[in-house]
């Protein structure tokens, strides 16, 4: 077993993963001994935490929609009652919606975004810190996006959901620095996932113009922002929190 990191026995929870980033995610740590808990609102992830194990990793999936309180509290009561602790999580479960300009927007996709994509994270993170509180420590990343950084025409809504997540990134990591809590968020550009074909639609022009957009020339992959995770989560990042991490092929230096 690979445990360069040091995940070995550690207690990993990924929201959102049941595919894209956070199944790359998921298969990442439980490859490096950790004891992955899959949550996601999709119960494919039931199937993937019962492959992973099949290959002698440690992995339960949980399903879980993030944005609800109720189905957040029953899964941090479970990892409670099933490890007794959480050492590192990774909120990454996320939705986008296309995509009109900010005049034209729907107060229904506002509120389902908001939902997920801030009010998931600050629900989990609340638990988590709880948690790891009672350790002495731990890690959590955040998945924001480019879209936390800067503009994003077309995606007002998002862009405003992942602004939000670095806030709630920054703000805990000076909230609980001195006590062992590091808080992280990555920014990802756009990554080939089910998120980025549906946007691409299967329109080869599109497809290709997103990736010259970026100046490696190329959308990313799930496993490129994997390493950024394992990074953060990890004793390597020892010094590092409250940042937000770009992984977008150049796109913010432009
Ligand atoms: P994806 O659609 O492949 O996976 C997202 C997962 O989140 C799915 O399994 C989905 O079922 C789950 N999910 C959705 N709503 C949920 C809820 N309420 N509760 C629990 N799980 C829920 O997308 P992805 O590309 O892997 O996206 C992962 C994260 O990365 C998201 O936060 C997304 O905003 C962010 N991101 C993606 C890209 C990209 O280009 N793919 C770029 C920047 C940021």
């Amino acid at each position: 077993m690979n445990n360069k990191n040091g995940f070995l026995d550690k207690v990993v929870l990924i929201t959102g993963a049941a595919a894209g980033i956070g199944e790359a995610a998921a298969r990442a740590f439980a490859a490096q001994g950790a004891k992955v808990v899959l949550a996601d609102i999709n119960t494919q992830g039931e199937q993937l935490a019962q492959n992973m194990c099949a290959q002698g990793q440690h992995a339960v999936f949980q399903v879980c929609d993030v944005s609800n309180s109720d189905s957040v509290t029953a899964l941090f009561a479970f990892i409670e009652n099933t490890f007794g602790r959480l050492d590192i999580a990774f909120n990454n479960a996320g939705i986008d919606i296309e995509s009109s300009k900010l005049a034209e927007g729907i107060e229904d996709d506002f509120d389902k975004i908001m939902d997920i994509n801030v009010k998931g994270v600050w629900l989990c993170m609340q638990h988590e810190i709880q948690s790891m509180l009672k350790n002495g420590g731990g890690a959590i990343v955040n998945t924001a996006s480019v879209a936390g950084l800067g503009a994003a025409p077309k995606m007002s809504i998002y862009a405003a959901s992942k602004h939000a997540v670095i806030g709630l990134t920054k703000s805990a990591a000076v909230e609980y620095a001195k006590i062992g809590i590091r808080v992280n968020a990555i920014c990802p550009a756009v990554i080939d996932t089910n998120m980025y074909r549906r946007a691409a639609a299967g329109d080869e022009k599109k497809a290709h113009r997103i990736g010259a957009m970026h100046p490696i020339g190329r959308v990313g992959t799930v496993e490129e922002v994997v390493a950024a995770v394992l990074y953060l989560s990890s004793d390597a990042a020892s010094f590092t929190t409250g940042t937000s991490l770009p992984v977008d092929g150049g796109l913010t230096a432009i």
